[in-house]
């Protein structure tokens, strides 16, 4: 059972929290211009990675609100908790070129 620290209401049980999936997953700039494949990417591929990544959980049984967390997925040791929008910890620049990687080609001209 893990104790997970909410940002805005404190350590609480983890039955209280919902598992949202991988945080920094972003949006489409134009969906439009993106083919078949590239849209179901965005839509279904994540990473499954061994040791530290990225969750979007949700307190909801408490205050409602969203966050993200680091979590060792191996030893499942929470390292940091922050706010959404916040970028992950000790990765800025990992956040930007995640963003980049689900842009698709030329979207940036
Ligand atoms: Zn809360």
């Amino acid at each position: 059972m893990l104790l997970i620290s909410c940002p805005n209401c404190g350590p609480r049980d983890e039955t209280e929290f919902h598992y949202g999936g991988q945080a920094h997953v972003a949006y489409p700039e134009n969906p439009d211009a993106l083919t078949d494949r590239q849209w179901a990417e965005y839509l279904f591929y994540r990473d499954n990675t061994k040791g530290a990544f990225a969750e979007r959980w949700v307190h909801s049984t408490g205050c409602r609100q969203w966050f993200n967390m680091l979590r060792d997925t191996v030893s499942y040791d929470i390292q940091a908790i922050y706010k959404m929008g916040e970028p992950r910890p000790g990765m800025e620049r990992a956040v930007v070129n995640t963003t980049a990687a689900t842009t698709p080609e030329g979207a940036r001209k």
